[in-house]
């Protein structure tokens, strides 16, 4: 007997018929002999919906007396959800109670629309399952000091769910969803792409903060933080498959050191449409620069990608940066207002058709060449690269966008990441 954590996103809540079908495959699990924790979403487009109308009324400039009301309404979705799991489970004959945030209660800071989960408190929850029961906790929000409901950002039932699983301990947190687990990159852009059976934390982390959007990137710092085995698996296979074989599916987040794994070099391909790339023209070559640029933009909360600065002719050089796209104009008037003319320059440059393409692999620490293998690649298929960041399990590059869909496909290859065709 095991204590399990479960989420259920928003597609597998999406219908009553949908709920009945959440609520038979944990009565499975109950009736295997294990304790359960479920995490639900908010049923699909419910959170869409519920922000569309409060958007709908507020004034245009966001202030944080709206984004409380906008997180007091976006948390009403998930609180539905989980009544009506907790009734369908009690209809399946199984025990169930269903918790809000706040009768956790789940602890909060109070930065509204991202709040952070700072504490979970597991007495009350404990004592449910003690007693026999499923306790069914909403994801995606909380309770602040002052006892304002916060929520954790889009996505972030993912979150809450690991969360729950570190707070108590869980054997492990399965995180049930559209897709049947992590790929190389994602399969509608290589057809080829292959389902990993593991993935180890430090390359999952890569891969969503690069762009992978199969898990909420905060839930996977926390179960790295908290070493919480997490398992991504479908939510499409019918609920009475077979419980063994359902625990072994999907791609499984693992902690053990690299020398255990007979491990590939490169595990995945990332890539992401959502930066922008901004160049400033002609500045100074001298010290202090780069501070004053990016100083301007870390004080206005833009936050920074890939940086390069190129070589300087006659005391002058041309310096480039990229943020994400939402923040582009923002960045452009930034630098225009507070940082151009005390430069000397007036030229800022800005190109919104750029892409991030990236190589992933804890394999990359031991092994020589792989960065270069990727640029050969890429020199191969005529594609242009005009930004290099890399770490130590990653290179990434910004290329123009056009060029995505054949970068990660040729890298993809390059790698050895395709699977033999069917
Ligand atoms: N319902 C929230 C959203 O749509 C949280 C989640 O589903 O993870 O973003
Ligand atoms: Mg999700």
């Amino acid at each position: 007997m095991a204590l399990i954590v479960h989420k259920y996103g928003g597609t597998s809540m999406g219908s009553t018929e949908r709920i009945r079908n959440v609520a038979k495959r944990v009565a499975k699990w109950v009736r295997a002999g294990h304790q359960l924790v479920v995490v639900p979403s908010a049923m699909s487009g419910e959170t869409n919906r519920l922000l569309a109308l409060a958007k709908d009324l507020a004034p245009t400039k966001s202030t944080a007396s709206i984004d409380r009301e906008m997180d007091a309404i976006a948390a009403t979705g998930e609180q539905v959800s989980v009544g009506l799991l907790a009734i369908a489970l009690q209809a399946e004959g199984v025990q169930a109670v269903s918790y809000a945030g706040w009768q956790v209660p789940i602890r909060t800071n109070s930065a509204y629309t991202k709040a952070r989960i700072e504490s979970i408190d597991d007495a009350r929850v404990r004592a449910d399952l003690a007693a026999g029961k499923v306790v069914v906790v909403t994801g995606f929000q909380g309770i602040d000091a002052d006892g304002h409901v916060t929520t954790l950002g889009r996505g972030g039932s993912d979150t809450s769910a690991v969360a729950v699983a570190a707070a108590l301990k869980a054997a492990e947190c399965l995180i049930y969803t559209d897709v049947d687990g992590v790929y190389t990159t994602d399969p509608r852009v290589v057809p080829l792409a292959k389902r990993l059976a593991s993935i180890s934390f430090e390359e999952m982390l890569e891969m969503a903060s690069l762009g992978s959007k199969v898990l909420q990137i905060r839930s996977v710092e926390f179960a790295g933080k908290y070493r919480v085995p997490t398992r991504v698996l479908s939510s499409f296979t019918p609920w009475d498959i077979d419980l063994q074989e359902e625990a072994q599916s999907g791609t499984l987040i693992t902690f053990e050191d690299d020398s255990q794994m007979e491990q590939a070099v490169v595990s995945g391909i990332a890539f992401s449409r959502d930066e922008a790339k901004i160049s400033v023209l002609g500045v100074p070559d001298k010290p202090g620069i780069a501070y004053r640029i990016l100083g301007a933009v870390a004080d206005a909360n833009i936050e920074v990608d890939v940086i390069i600065q190129n070589v300087s002719h006659d005391g002058k050089t041309d310096f480039s940066f990229t943020v994400h796209r939402n923040d582009y104009s923002r960045t452009v008037d930034v630098l225009r207002s507070k940082v151009l003319p005390d430069l000397g320059t007036d030229r800022v440059e800005g190109d919104t058709h750029i892409c991030k393409v990236s190589i992933v692999g804890i394999g990359m620490r031991s092994h020589v060449g792989v960065a270069s293998k990727m640029f050969r690649c890429l020199s191969e298929e005529g594609i242009n690269i005009q930004m290099i960041s890399t770490s130590e399990i990653k290179t990434s590059v910004v290329i123009d966008e056009k060029y995505m869909e054949l970068a990660v496909r040729s890298l993809h290859r390059a790698f050895d990441l395709d699977a033999a065709p069917a």
